[in-house]
């Protein structure tokens, strides 16, 4: 159920959209709870009184909701993210839940590894941000024939030397 062992995920388009899929349903659904919960909290518990300012209440209730609810979708994403990382996940759950204020989830985004991904040559875990697998030199994404620097799928230059891209005889999976 990894996405990232896909080999679709070289291509940048289809790594956006895997990003976009890293956050979990459950956690999208936690998040417009965890918001109506606040806007329940801050309309309904808290006392009124008769000189009040409606306008603050509306935007303290909406910045504690829309802060809440973010940090719920960061929750689900940290879950999704370990998997492909080879981290212990119970660990980092943990980390990002205890630290306060968000710290735990600064922590986890500087220490978390690179993403790892099956070789579709000889399905050996490789980092996900490499050209060639370093056990079976499979060609895992686009590089410039010339400066050999990575290139996307939809350039038919490169962006760093002008070397015609067609002329390189790349893979067609490679290619947009
Ligand atoms: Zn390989
Ligand atoms: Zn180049």
């Amino acid at each position: 159920m990894d996405p990232f062992n896909k080999h679709e995920s070289n291509d940048s388009a289809a790594r956006s959209d895997s990003e976009l899929q890293m956050v979990p349903s459950w956690s999208i659904a936690l998040a417009a709870v965890v918001f109506v919960a606040v806007q329940y909290m801050f309309f309904v518990m808290m006392p009124h009184r008769h000189n009040e300012v409606l306008a603050f209440r509306l935007l303290m209730s909406f910045t504690w909701g829309a802060a809440l609810a973010s940090y719920t979708l960061l929750i689900g994403y940290v879950s999704r993210d370990v998997k492909r990382r080879n981290m212990s996940g119970r660990l980092w759950m943990l980390i990002v839940l205890l630290l306060p204020g968000g710290i735990g989830a600064v922590v986890y985004f500087l220490l978390r590894q690179p993403a790892q991904m099956a070789c579709p040559g000889c399905h050996s875990q490789v980092p996900a941000s490499v050209n060639f697998c370093p056990q079976c030199r499979y060609q895992l994404a686009a590089i410039c024939g010339q400066c050999h620097r990575s290139v996307r799928a939809t350039e038919i230059y490169c962006t760093q030397c002008g070397h015609d891209l067609a002329e390189d005889h790349t893979p067609a999976r490679l290619r947009a």
